[in-house]
């Protein structure tokens, strides 16, 4: 009898799962693993770093089969993460897997989404039996290539292409199971002096002005030399990107502080995923291996000091990279580092947020120093002034500050600082205002202007939820949300409005065409600066050859990108990071094929 009963259950509950995508538990929950045949589809919700994470989770016999994203928002390029994840859970068939370096929020909140997914089976996770192990890609202990990059963001990958366009065969090595560092994550605009925007536009610029603009952002402590090179080569780096790489570009410019013109392009959807999707495309035409997760420790020199390849750590092992001709170093900066932020720099301690990937720890400068490489400017570190207040994440909704469309106030409801002045600058400013935060305003004819609600809309949402920003018709209203002094934030409005009619900023000066605000709704956005990006690093010459601490270059040695210093002096302009990478990664590639 008790035979026959059990029979029965295990019937019922096979026929109640087979083919389950009503999500409603079954009734008997306890059951021993092996008496439960699990098949069916479900679907589960997470959270994830741009909002909601819907996915369906396929169970074939016991087995985790497929997990489909049916929702997501994530950022472009993180989003890899989920197909990582995925991949482990199916090799193990097991839904406790390692998250994603680099992808904390996103792998989060698709693991809950797989996990509220499998929860409606009404069984317990142990009855998926785990097998097997998440395989990793085979290694030898040592490769040979003419050139070995190390670091897969924008400055490594556009490197590579121009040393493989050289002639040269390439591998690139990058610590992070997936590519792109900073880069990924910027906003990817790129400063470019005389582009086809500013001609249809009939904005004049030259790379004068811009050589002017740098060094005058920088308080003239860049090197003049590498300042030129940049000015000048920006543009045919632009028009490489969009010509030969393929990216492309918004039909409209955004202008960065500091510039004394709008010269900023912007990459399709105004995110850095543009440039390294298009660079991972043209490494896979070029056949150019990218080593993913492979952290680069050492360089190796001969006894002559020439560099000649390249230690280092995959999955616990050594690997020994030889260069035939040369190593390019590309490993971004030391944001995410702070330790070693603190030696530097004292101010920018934990207390400071920052918008770095965590891959962003400098190891290239310190493995640099370790082979007597001139270190230059490591104390001038670099705040974002307009940061999300809770993560310090860049937030790209803030935009609409760089199309002149809005103002920045404090608590008091007063404007303290141009809104178009130097990230440090700004920076400063906000951080001596009541509760070290600023309040971004602007209107709704602004918004619909500068379309960064659509543009970056899961940002947008995200940030109304987490009351990071309020939608209000009336300025009082929208003051209140934020316990900002609504009348004087009142007066400031009329005061700017003001302003905008008599074509003069009497308070701040204030750069660019200003446009008087309109009406409700409202906007206020809070926000307070973050640690962005490190000026410091190697030093370079005009063809991004490193030298030592004596002022001799270092044969087999290159680098470019936010690695080095002395190009951006003691402060980077917006969207000159995307030109400095782009233009120094070329000319390291071409002249390290040599
Ligand atoms: P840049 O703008 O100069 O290209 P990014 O931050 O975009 O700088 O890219 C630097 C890349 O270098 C990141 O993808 C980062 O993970 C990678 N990286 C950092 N340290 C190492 C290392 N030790 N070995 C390999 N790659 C590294």
């Amino acid at each position: 009898m008790k035979r026959f009963l059990s029979i029965l259950l295990i019937l019922a509950l096979v026929l109640g799962m087979a083919g389950c995508s009503t999500n409603k538990p079954p009734e008997q929950k306890q059951n021993k693993p092996e008496e439960v045949k699990l098949n069916g589809t479900y679907e589960g919700t997470g959270i994830g770093r741009g909002g909601n994470i819907v996915v369906e989770l396929t169970i074939a016999d016991n087995k985790i089969s497929a997990v489909k994203v049916k929702e997501h928002h994530e950022t472009e390029g993180l989003a890899e993460a989920m197909n990582i994840i995925t991949n482990a859970m199916i090799a193990t068939n097991n839904l406790d897997v390692d998250s994603v370096s680099g992808a904390t929020l996103t792998s989060a909140g698709f693991k809950t989404a797989v996990k509220d997914a499998f929860s409606k089976t009404g069984v317990g996770a142990d009855t998926l039996v785990k097998a097997g192990s998440v395989e990793i890609e085979k290694r030898e202990s040592e490769y040979t290539a003419d050139v070995i990059v190390i670091g897969a963001g924008g400055a490594g990958m556009t490197a590579a292409v121009a040393a493989a366009d050289n002639g040269a065969s390439v591998i690139v090595i990058e610590k992070m199971p997936i590519q792109g560092g900073n880069t990924l994550i910027s906003g990817g605009e790129y400063a470019a002096p005389g582009n086809w925007i500013q001609e249809k536009e009939g904005i004049e610029d030259s790379a004068e002005q811009f050589y002017n603009d740098i060094l005058k952002g920088g308080d003239n402590k860049n090197d003049p030399a590498l300042v030129r090179v940049l000015a000048d080569n920006a543009l045919a780096g632009a028009t490489w990107l969009k010509d030969y790489i393929g990216m492309d570009f918004e039909d409209y410019m955004l202008f960065f502080g500091g510039h004394s013109v709008e010269r900023s392009l912007v990459p399709r959807n105004a995110t850095g995923y543009e440039m390294i999707h298009k660079l991972t495309l043209k490494l896979e035409e070029k056949d150019i291996p990218l080593h993913k997760n492979t952290s680069a420790t050492e360089l190796i020199k001969n006894q002559d000091g020439r560099v000649v390849g390249v230690k280092a750590e995959y999955d616990g092992k050594t690997i020994t990279y030889n260069a035939n001709k040369s190593v390019i170093l590309a490993t971004g900066g030391f944001g995410a580092n702070i330790d070693m932020r603190v030696k530097y720099n004292s101010a920018m301690n934990e207390k400071i947020l920052s918008t770095n990937t965590v891959g962003s720890t400098g190891d290239g400068i310190v493995m640099a120093e370790n082979s007597g490489v001139q270190l230059v400017d490591m104390e001038y570190i670099q705040t974002y002034p307009t940061c999300d207040a809770q993560s310090g994440a860049l937030l790209y909704v803030g935009d609409v500050r760089m199309e002149g469309r809005s103002i920045l106030v404090n608590k008091e409801g007063r404007r303290f600082v141009e809104e178009l002045e130097r990230r440090d600058v700004i920076s400063n400013a906000v951080i001596e205002q009541t509760g070290g935060v600023s309040y971004m305003f602007w209107d709704e004819s602004s918004m619909k202007d500068s379309g960064v609600n659509v543009t970056h809309e899961a940002e947008y949402n995200g940030l109304i939820l987490r009351k990071q920003l309020v939608k209000a018709d009336t300025i009082e209203e929208a003051a209140a949300f934020f316990d900002i002094n609504a009348d004087e934030l009142k007066k400031t409005v009329e005061n700017y409005n003001q302003y905008a009619k008599d074509g003069k900023d009497l308070e701040f000066n204030k750069r660019g065409k200003l446009v008087p605000f309109e009406g409700g709704p409202y906007y206020i956005m809070v926000s307070k600066p973050a640690v962005h990006h490190t000026m410091g690093g190697v030093k370079i010459n005009t063809d991004a050859q490193v030298i030592d601490t004596d002022g001799n270059v270092i044969e087999g040695l290159f680098a470019a990108g936010e690695i080095t210093g002395d190009i951006h002096g003691t402060n980077r302009l917006g969207s000159d990071a995307i030109a400095d990478i782009t233009v120094f990664g070329r000319i390291a590639g071409e002249n390290a094929a040599k």
